[in-house]
């Protein structure tokens, strides 16, 4: 009779594919699916865990993270665990850490401070496989797999320039993207809101996409606009898809402020055209109704232009400011945070490391504490931090996010911002999983419980083409997770973002119990994934 390394019996599996749930026994052998059915009595196994009729799922895969940073300082993230995640995507929406030329580092370091999360970086890497040849040789709790950002791309050859790039500009940009893929990564993504990023235009992404095409590699987009443009930029990110000859994917996807709510209605169809003629769309989502970016997004975009120093100088300046202030109140043709959120008090500051004080307050408590309006108190607070500053923003619609939810297309994923020590962050970053579990499947109904694992599990593992993944199968990795699916529910709210989840028990990686009985076994099993 086989001997297994670890069987989970009478659970009520749940496998990744959408299919109906049945009952059943697993086995694993050397860190994989070795056996499905049922076992019999007395199975030799190393150890045994008795669901007790709870829900075993493949561990979940978080499509959509922003842990590049946190991995150096803390390469377990127990919160992740702690949710049933077992593989998390980083190099998300434009930004990654490599590649890296040498004379380029100190720039690197101020574009992606919002998501530093205290990590003091060694840039002990140049090209992006020396980096993930850095990942490897962490202690690593759950499995990474790393997207190039585009953002990070443009950056190392032309700085924070405002201006299209010439043919060897391009061409070194392609080649950047193509050796990235060569290298490793899954695919490449873009942050169209954020400096240098904000400054391409549509054909230079198609140029650089084109990096992609060699490797069938996905295209990610934080579009350049989530707004009143929202349907103009889900076709702007199609045409890239399109015209490289790669799969396409819109991240975080939502419609901000007021005005704009249900325009996902004709996102969500404009997709659909496009599949219909033959271009491979898909779409992830975090499930609630606020976002979480810099703070210094709410300023316009011309403000942004030439980085961080730049917007220092503007802000300091009394008449630029003051044109600031009127453009804040007065316009909308542009992506105005402060009016999606219906004024300053629908936004809240979570990361401000130099002025630590506001963090959890909203604009206009913040104006309070200085005796400054609450505009000119932000403006303080950006000068302050010197480009690590983040916020949360109350600016989406509830009926909105549980359409994009129930659509075939989208899967989930966090787009977590992990916090820096002693700093607040987005809840998502500690609740995603658990909350679409417990709030839209078993409170709200929204989505089955079948359907909701397939878009945690199977639909990402397939997207990414990353075998192994995401399915109960013999021989798939043994990344699991047990719950149970009528108290699983997410714990971390606005007051206390890294408040635990309820509810998730068991977590399997690679065959190792890495969470047992809702505690952290202290394994470290994680392994980098390259695309192969
Ligand atoms: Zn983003």
């Amino acid at each position: 009779m086989a001997c297994y390394d670890l069987v989970i019996k009478n659970a009520k599996i749940v496998d990744g594919t959408g299919s109906p749930w049945f009952w059943g026994d697993i086995g694993t052998k050397d860190g994989k699916i070795a056996f499905v059915g049922k076992a019999p009595e007395g199975v030799c196994a190393g150890e045994v865990i008795d669901a007790k009729g709870q829900v075993l799922a493949p561990g979940f895969i978080d499509i959509h993270t922003h842990s590049d940073f946190l991995l150096l300082r803390d390469p377990v993230i127990v919160s992740k665990i702690k949710q049933g995640v077992t593989t998390q995507m980083i190099g998300q929406c434009g930004i990654s850490p490599a590649p890296i030329k040498p004379d380029k580092v100190e720039l690197l370091d101020r574009y992606t401070g919002f998501v530093k999360a205290g990590a003091e970086p060694k840039y002990n890497w140049q090209s992006f496989g020396e980096f993930l040849d850095v990942l490897d040789g962490l202690k690593l709790g759950i499995n990474v797999g790393t997207f190039v950002g585009h953002g990070t791309i443009r950056l190392n050859v032309m700085g924070f320039d405002n201006r299209k790039p010439t043919e060897e500009e391009l061409a070194e940009m392609r080649q950047l993207a193509n050796d990235a893929m060569a290298e490793g990564a899954f695919g490449m993504t873009s942050g169209l809101i954020y400096p240098p990023g904000v400054y391409s235009e549509p054909e230079e992404l198609v140029e650089v996409a084109k990096g992609l095409t060699e490797y069938n590699g996905l295209y990610l987009s934080h579009m350049r606009n989530e707004s009143h443009a929202v349907v103009e930029s889900v076709k702007e990110t199609i045409n890239v898809a399109e015209k490289a000859g790669i799969p396409g994917q819109v991240v975080h996807h939502k419609a901000c402020g007021k005005k704009n709510f249900g325009l996902v209605k004709e996102t969500l169809k404009v997709l659909e055209e496009a599949r219909e003629r033959g271009v491979d769309m898909t779409v992830d989502q975090y499930p609630y109704t606020v976002s979480s970016t810099t703070l210094r997004s709410i300023l316009p975009p011309w403000v942004h232009e030439g980085g961080i120093d730049k917007v220092i100088e503007r802000l300091q300046a009394p008449a630029t400011r003051a044109r600031i202030i009127d453009e804040i109140n007065n316009t909308d043709d542009w992506e105005n945070f402060i009016q999606h959120c219906d004024g300053p008090k629908g936004v809240m500051v979570v990361y401000t490391p130099k002025t630590p004080e506001y963090e959890g307050k909203n604009l206009v408590e913040i104006g309070k504490m200085m005796g400054k309006d609450p505009l000119e108190a932000a403006f303080d607070v950006i000068i302050a931090n010197r480009g690590s500053d983040n916020a949360c923003y109350f600016m989406l619609d509830e009926e909105d996010v549980k359409y994009v939810m129930k659509h075939p297309l989208v899967m989930v994923g966090s787009d977590s911002i992990p916090a820096a020590p002693g700093a607040k962050c987005h809840p998502r970053t500690n609740g995603t999983f658990p909350r679409v579990l417990g709030k839209y499947v078993r409170e709200e109904g929204t989505l089955r419980l079948e359907e909701a694992i397939w878009k945690m599990t199977g639909f990402p593992a397939t997207r990414l083409k990353m075998q192994g993944k995401g399915l109960i199968r013999v021989g798939m990795d043994a990344d699991l997770v047990v719950f149970d699916p009528d108290t699983v529910i997410d714990g971390a709210d606005f007051k206390d973002p890294f408040k635990d989840p309820v509810g998730i028990n068991y977590v399997v990686i690679n065959g190792e119990v890495v969470l047992d009985n809702g505690k952290y076994t202290g394994k470290t099993v994680g392994k980098v994934i390259r695309r192969t």
